[in-house]
């Protein structure tokens, strides 16, 4: 079975290009982020959680996020395959999630990380933060957001590229612009082939 994750900074268009991807493959999107917000709006014991970090620009603990991630992989409608968006961001989720993939028989074989200079990110916050009312696209937290991507997720790249799945993949552009650049990637690795497309 075959994994692939989006790894980026907050605003770079990550979770809808995941999506994309994921609806062109025929297989779900998992997002950490949209799962905790699915939670806040439900009132459930992990959305009150997660609230206070994520209101704080801060990562959610491992303690939290792990498991969550862990169940939702073991659903049967990944079976043909999933795609990770927002998870994992530190080298500790990324070794959580090498020791999943062992136990429950998946592999990552791809690792697109979209990058952007930060103030297109901040461009898109900002758009976002109108369409979509979400209480950590402010312009301070996005800072704090910005930051615990630096200190925590960007190492993961290099983790990635050791193990030689990394695609950095240029997010400067139209959605459709960069949605073909992830195309290309997908299907230079032969993540394509076999499919109708
Ligand atoms: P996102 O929608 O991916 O931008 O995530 C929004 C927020 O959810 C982040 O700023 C974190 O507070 C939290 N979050 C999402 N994914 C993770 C994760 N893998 N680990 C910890 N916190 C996360």
């Amino acid at each position: 079975m075959t994994g692939i994750v989006f790894l980026g900074p907050p605003g770079v268009g990550k979770g809808t290009q995941a999506r994309r991807l994921a609806e062109y493959l025929g297989v779900p999107t998992i997002s950490t982020g949209q799962i905790f917000r699915d939670n806040m709006a439900a009132n459930t014991d992990l959305g009150a959680q997660a609230r206070q970090y994520m209101d704080a620009g801060e990562l959610v603990p491992d303690s939290i996020t792990d498991p969550m991630v862990e169940n939702r992989l073991a659903q049967p409608d990944v079976a043909g395959g999933f795609i990770l968006d927002g998870y994992p961001r530190s080298l500790a989720q990324a070794q959580s999630l090498e020791r999943m993939a062992h136990t429950n028989g998946f592999q990552i074989d791809l690792v697109i990380d979209i990058q952007a200079p930060r103030d297109v990110l901040v461009a898109h916050m900002l758009k976002r933060a109108g369409e979509e009312n979400r209480a950590d696209d402010s312009p301070e937290i996005f800072a704090r957001r910005l930051e615990a991507y630096a200190q925590k997720t960007a190492p993961v790249t290099d983790y990635y590229r050791d193990r030689q799945v990394l695609a950095p993949v240029d997010g400067l552009g139209t959605i459709l612009e960069v949605g073909e650049r992830i195309v290309c990637v997908a299907d230079s690795v032969g993540l394509l082939a076999g499919s109708d497309k």
